[in-house]
């Protein structure tokens, strides 16, 4: 019955995650690459405690990527990874990587960590990183803390990551922003594309789409359907005596009636003018027809007034069923034509009319 609005928020996601995914496998490749290169270079460098603990690195981002690999699960990739980077920037500033000149590595840790996971957790993560290097920085003496540092460079360090950290938070939440407005706005487009503005209902475009899948259903799976074409009687008459506002007025009380009669699952539109179609999945003719006497009666019964003034409304509806028609356009014009039969047998009323569908069935048994 309502117009789902969320599509557009969930193709944004899926296409978010599926780009995030291809980042890490490509950061990971980058990552793999960087430490065999940097590995090798310490190893020739004499340097063979350090070649062998990036080399080890190398194995746990391949773990971690075999892993995502295997699973598919992202959230986990997206943790793996930030806790293998995580130890290792923590291990470069403990060690001082060759000649002191690990803490650098740490600057590719803020856009990454912000990028990856939200604002908040971006934000926790790395004042627990800033917390690990200012008690190496503070603390030298400690177990596995081999470097140590001038204060010119650790005071240095602090500032620049501080200002690139606070650019990244800014740049990120920025970026989120954007990308929170323009899918309210794509949000705000699909809903407006698919609504009839005076009722609230689908409107022909969208019921049109909802019938050919509707229809390709019936041909997948042999679901039964029917539709119900409804035109309010003398409606022109409506607009002449009380005003065009009044006619609106009808429209609009009309809509609202028509919801809280039909089902959940039923969906009705406006289909031009003063014609109203519902659609009812899985629904006999002889139900449709039940529910079109409902609503005609309904219809009938209700007060319907404009400023003082009480207005004449009923409907007159063509019922028909997919099982009597081959196509989508032969459904609508059967409906039609039967829609202009009980206009023609005098408004107000609903065809086929139950009793001669139920002899007609009869006969045919
Ligand atoms: P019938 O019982 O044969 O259907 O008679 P009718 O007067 O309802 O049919 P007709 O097609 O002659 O008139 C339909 C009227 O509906 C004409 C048009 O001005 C009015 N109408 C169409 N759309 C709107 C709308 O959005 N608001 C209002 N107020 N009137 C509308
Ligand atoms: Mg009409
Ligand atoms: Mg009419």
């Amino acid at each position: 019955m309502t117009v789902t609005t969320s599509t557009s928020h969930q193709a944004a996601g899926a296409r978010e995650e599926a780009q995030v995914s291809r980042l890490l496998t490509w950061l990971s490749i980058m990552a793999i690459s960087f430490l065999i290169g940097i590995g090798s270079k310490a190893w020739f460098a004499g340097h063979h405690t350090h070649a062998w603990v990036l080399w080890s690195f190398v194995l746990l981002v391949a773990a971690n990527m075999a892993y995502f690999a295997k699973s598919g699960n992202r959230s986990r990739q997206i943790g793996g990874l930030l806790s293998v980077v995580g130890l290792l920037f923590m291990y470069l500033i403990a060690s001082g990587g060759e000649s002191n000149t690990g803490p650098l590595w740490f600057y590719v840790f803020p856009p990454l960590l912000f990028f990856l996971t939200d604002l908040k957790t971006g934000t926790a993560v790395l004042l627990f990183c800033y917390l690990i290097a200012v008690i190496v920085f503070q603390f030298p003496g400690l177990p596995l803390i081999t470097a140590e540092y001038s204060m010119d460079f650790k005071i240095r360090f602090f500032a620049t990551l501080t200002f690139e950290s606070i650019l990244c938070f800014v740049l990120e939440a920025s970026r989120l922003k954007a990308r929170n407005e323009l899918v309210e706005l794509a949000e705000n487009h699909e809903y407006a594309a698919k609504t009839d503005e005076l009722t609230g209902l689908s409107n022909r475009r969208d019921m049109q789409n909802r019938l050919l899948s509707e229809f390709s259903r019936y041909q997948r799976s042999g679901h039964h359907f029917s539709i119900v074409l409804i035109d309010l009687d003398l409606f022109k008459s409506i607009n002449d005596q009380f005003g065009h506002d009044a006619g609106d007025d009808v429209l609009r009380t009309f809509s609202a009636l028509m919801q809280t009669i039909i089902r959940q699952t039923d969906i009705a539109a406006r289909w031009g003018g003063e014609e109203f179609l519902i659609l009812l999945p899985d629904t006999s003719l002889l139900q449709a027809l039940t529910l079109a006497e409902r609503l005609r009666s309904e219809t009938a019964r209700t007060v319907f007034s404009f400023r003082d003034s009480r207005l004449p409304v009923t409907i007159s509806a063509g019922v028909c069923s997919i099982a009597k028609a081959c196509s989508v356009d032969d459904l609508l014009k059967q409906a039609d034509v039967n829609l202009y039969s009980a206009k023609e047998a005098g408004r107000n009323r609903i065809a086929p009319r139950v009793r001669s569908h139920i002899a007609n069935e009869a006969d045919r048994a």
